[in-house]
């Protein structure tokens, strides 16, 4: 298992997570399945976003006498009330299932406080501007919260909160069908038939935006729905109109700036196995380049997707990763100096390229690559 830098949290997690879909089945037995398995595939990281009372308690006792292997992602603002679970903002309801939380998960600390499911600007606002951040925030003092984290699936209000500084993890949905779609307060919006009418171009210009913000800020993503609830996996249900490989869904998620962890919703052990076996894949099985530039109803043109498709260079230069950076620097304006500081320990520069062509004929997205490492070169010295 590879571990990542969750933002500038100092925590290291695994690029693989654990979702919280399976927990409940077979009447929430699941739960200690999936973290024995978890545990020996490496994965140290998973959210809990369910307050369903018997699957947090599942989870504290899945976690006895191992809590310290786990790095946990939790929510507050997710409530169980009659029966179900509620999104509330009552303050009242939001400490009273915060305590219940608490005390089911039998610890006394939450690595990553989530405040839950954030997809409206007004909701953005009114939480930060009233008692649902404060109590984060005092959450945070107190220890009992060691990071303060939001999950949302709209850029624009993710965007907002990031900007905002308090915020130190995004659990944010990354696919490459969700990052066509314009900013919406609806998710369903985000898989609605009529909006892959036509024909699609490039990754919306906010979550460009979010993601490379994120990573300029120390922002850790950790990623939902990186399969689109499954649907991306199967040709006739994929916006797409072609199915991806449960590889290529993760890879490109992990390939999107400031991602650290992609969150598999695995309902079985074996689910979970097929996530992590993205650990031992190919280049080849995790290469998504080809698939996209066969997608009917989509195209990517000009626009570096960071596939690596165009590897490998005689002189060794990651295009990748000096591209990405050269977006980053050209986002600002300035080069922020973690951005410098992280393209000059690259162990091959922009600046090196021979201008031989071989990567522009690799690449299915028509991406003016020579042309990038002339930028590259020009705006960081090298
Ligand atoms: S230049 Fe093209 S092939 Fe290379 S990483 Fe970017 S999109 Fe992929
Ligand atoms: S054109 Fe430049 S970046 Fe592309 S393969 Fe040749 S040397 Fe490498």
């Amino acid at each position: 298992m590879e571990y990542r830098e969750l933002g500038s949290t100092g925590l290291k997690v695994s690029e693989i997570g654990m979702g919280c879909e399976g927990f409940a089945e077979d009447e929430c037995r699941n739960t200690m399945r999936l973290f024995d398995e978890a545990e020996k595939l490496g994965i140290n990281y998973f959210d809990l976003y369910a307050s369903n009372p018997e699957v947090r308690a599942s989870v504290g006792e899945a976690l006895k006498g191992r809590r310290e292997k786990f790095i946990i992602q939790s929510h507050v603002c997710s409530i169980w009330k009659d029966g179900q679970y509620k999104r509330s903002r009552k303050i009242d309801e939001v400490k009273a299932g915060w305590e219940e939380m608490m005390s089911l998960l039998q610890t006394d600390h939450i690595d990553v406080g989530m405040i839950h499911y954030v997809d409206s600007m007004k909701d953005w606002q009114e939480i930060a501007e009233g008692p649902v951040l404060d109590f984060v925030k005092e959450l945070k003092e107190k220890g009992a919260i060691r990071h303060i984290g939001l999950s949302s699936h709209n850029p624009e209000v993710a965007l907002e909160a990031v900007k905002s500084g308090v915020i130190e993890v995004l659990m944010f949905s990354v696919n490459p069908c969700y990052d066509l779609q314009p900013a919406s307060e609806d998710v369903e919006e985000l898989w609605a038939e009529k909006n892959y009418e036509g024909h699609l171009v490039n990754m919306d210009p906010k979550r460009q935006e979010l993601y490379e913000t994120c990573q300029r800020m120390g922002v850790g993503i950790t990623v939902m729905k990186a399969f689109g609830g499954g649907d991306l996996l199967d040709e006739t249900l994929s916006p797409a109109g072609k199915a991806l490989t449960v590889n290529q869904c993760i890879h490109y998620a992990l390939t999107r700036p400031a991602v650290a962890t992609v969150l598999s919703g695995a309902h079985s052990v074996e689910q979970l196995r097929t996530s992590a076996a993205y650990e031992e894949a190919s280049e080849e099985e995790r290469d998504y380049a080809m698939a996209f530039a066969s997608f009917p109803k989509i195209s990517w043109e000009g626009h570096c997707m960071y596939c690596s498709h165009c590897a490998p260079c005689p002189k060794k230069i990651d295009v990748a990763s000096v591209t990405k950076f050269l977006n980053l620097a050209k986002a600002q304006g300035t080069v922020p100096e973690t951005v410098r500081e992280h393209y000059e320990v690259l162990p091959h520069h922009g600046g090196e390229c021979i201008r031989c062509g071989a990567c522009e004929t690799r690449c299915p997205f028509g991406v003016p690559i020579m042309e990038n490492m002339k930028q590259a070169k020009e705006i960081f010295g090298k």
